[in-house]
């Protein structure tokens, strides 16, 4: 057994964490957690976390699931890995594929597996493009996607992705990608606009687009259902429909990314289904094992896996991890506990309402929030200095960093991305949950306003 200190010394010696300042986390020391058990975390001091995020929006059912350990534990004794290359495969990718089609929105019945969200979002982007190519357009190949929108960490996706930020490192990002506004009404809305107004005029740049690349040229559309790691964005509800009628009348495929919306988020399977939209591939991952394995599925449409079978040819792509066995099977289990809890159920009956309910009614008219939204079990939080105007404070998300601190240091732990404050809790938390987590955020909010305003 290592002591904390031992711990932070090897941390600062020999590992790079991801989306970190280094620097930083050298001076502030790193935090070891060492357990977890249903909605709290653990860290190797002692202090117990209320887990806003669901470890990275994955943790649906909750840590300590001794079910999926156990479903791991049979798969890797009895067949710990083989691959599903040339016409071999195991059973448990084929049992969870005929799952998912299951469950999948209408007209998706085909699955294509990797390791993570990136992993699925570089899948999808071949995909799309070699079935323009096996279509007799090869020159359809441009993907339009918008502002801020995360989509990955590898080369295709961060290209993919729009966060300026990701791509000043890149240093050559996958070429025909481009990039439209984000349906971010709180920033983006002109006086006066409506809701619904700025929603189809969101819609309208993807138009756009599409018209100054030429239709002929377009190969899909993507987006998250809601932008995520850009700040819980939830779209007026005017926008996806247009952006659907859109694609369609100049025949763009629509891909979606619901690697955090997927898997019961929003109070139904997959977002597409709470919002009506008819997607051509949808990407997955995160909570499709609540993290209990690195797993990722690419759902695919039918349009695009017929041509793919009937062309016959191979497509030159796959991982050697695509459809591990473990991996699969820890699904399976997963997605078992989510229906036979009634969590998806639950979050868009009960859980849902009342966490958007005790959100507003708690916090919304608090000092530094500019406003409160929440989808299913999404949430953001807006800090503004000034709530009329909606003036951030200095410093460029500076002050969500310091509401954050001060939420971790009072046992809730949440994110902190640009100005914005988001939550994405597992599906397992109950009204108790949510007002434990309302008081926490509301102490953190008052000491927060108390270092800003000084
Ligand atoms: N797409 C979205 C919407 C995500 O939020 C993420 C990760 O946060 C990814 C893709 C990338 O997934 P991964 O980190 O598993 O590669």
């Amino acid at each position: 057994n290592f002591s904390l200190k031992q711990l932070q010394t090897m941390d600062a010696a020999h590992h790079l964490h991801p989306f970190t300042d280094h620097k930083d986390l050298r001076e502030a020391g790193t935090r070891i957690i060492t357990r977890a058990d249903g909605p709290f975390i653990y860290d190797s001091e002692g202090h117990e976390l209320l887990d806003g995020m669901a470890g990275l929006w994955c943790v649906n059912v909750g840590y300590g699931r001794k079910e999926l350990a156990e479903a791991a534990y049979r798969q890797m004794q009895e067949l710990p890995y083989y691959n599903s290359f040339f016409r071999c495969t195991t059973a448990t990718p084929v049992l969870l594929a005929q799952k998912l089609a299951q469950i999948a929105p209408e007209g998706i019945s085909q699955v294509f597996y990797g390791s993570s969200g990136s992993e699925s979002n570089d899948t999808a982007l071949r995909l799309v493009r070699h079935y323009w190519a096996l279509e007799g357009k090869p020159q359809k190949n441009i993907i339009i996607s918008r502002h801020n929108a995360y989509h990955g960490s590898t080369v295709a996706g961060t290209s993919l992705g729009g966060m300026s930020a990701m791509h000043d490192q890149l240093g050559g990002a996958v070429p025909n990608i481009v990039h439209v506004m984000m349906p971010y009404a709180f920033e983006l809305a002109m006086p006066g606009e409506s809701d619904h107004e700025f929603g189809i005029r969101a819609a309208k740049a993807v138009e756009d687009a599409i018209l100054e690349a030429g239709p002929d040229n377009v190969a899909a559309f993507i987006g998250e259902p809601i932008m995520g790691a850009g700040g819980v964005k939830i779209p007026p509800e005017s926008y996806w429909p247009e952006v659907q009628r859109i694609c369609r009348q100049y025949d763009v495929l629509l891909m979606l990314d619901e690697v955090i919306t997927g898997y019961g988020r929003t109070g139904a399977w997959f977002a597409s289904q709470s919002m009506g939209i008819q997607p051509d591939t949808i990407t997955t991952a995160k909570a499709l094992t609540s993290g209990y394995q690195p797993l990722s599925a690419l759902l695919v449409g039918d349009r695009i896996a017929a041509r793919l079978v009937e062309s016959g040819g191979e497509f030159y792509h796959g991982y050697t991890y695509s459809g591990h066995p473990v991996a699969c099977a820890v699904a399976l289990a997963n997605l078992e506990i989510i229906e036979r809890e009634g969590l998806i159920e639950r979050v868009r009956d009960d859980t849902g309402p009342y966490f958007r309910q005790v959100l507003t009614e708690r916090l919304a008219g608090h000092g530094i929030v500019g406003q409160v939204r929440t989808f299913g079990l999404m949430g953001a939080i807006e800090i503004v200095k000034d709530r009329q105007t909606r003036e951030r404070f200095p410093g460029d998300g500076a002050a969500a960093v310091v509401v954050r601190d001060h939420a971790i240091a009072g046992g809730m732990m949440m994110r902190a991305t640009g100005d914005t404050m988001i939550l994405s809790p597992p599906l397992i938390w109950t009204r108790e949950t949510i007002d434990m987590a309302a008081d926490r955020i509301l102490r953190a909010l008052d000491l927060a306003e108390a270092d800003l305003r000084k």
